[in-house]
């Protein structure tokens, strides 16, 4: 099963081409997995993203203490997944 259409867009960590999404599995609620083919024959590496929350930018209302760090907004609100590649 493919993943979901709201899987992050990612290059090929080997040789930079564009991936594809071949399935994502929620591991936790807040921790998601998604598996990834390059789409360059040549290369063909099938692998594997890490997606899970990094901090919360604003202060909104009701965080409480859910132990991810607030930031101001633009100061490091980029995107930033475990997986080296990330844009
Ligand atoms: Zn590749």
């Amino acid at each position: 099963m493919a993943g979901k259409s709201s899987d992050p867009k990612i290059a090929c960590p080997v040789c930079e081409s564009a991936a594809r999404v071949v399935r994502g599995r929620n591991i936790t609620p807040l921790y998601r997995e998604v598996t990834y083919d390059c789409t360059n024959e040549a290369c063909g590496v099938r692998f594997v993203c890490s997606v899970e929350p990094r901090r919360i930018i604003g202060q909104p209302a009701n965080v409480g203490d859910c132990g991810l760090p607030v930031v101001a907004p633009g100061s490091g609100d980029a995107i930033n997944f475990l997986c080296p590649m990330a844009a």
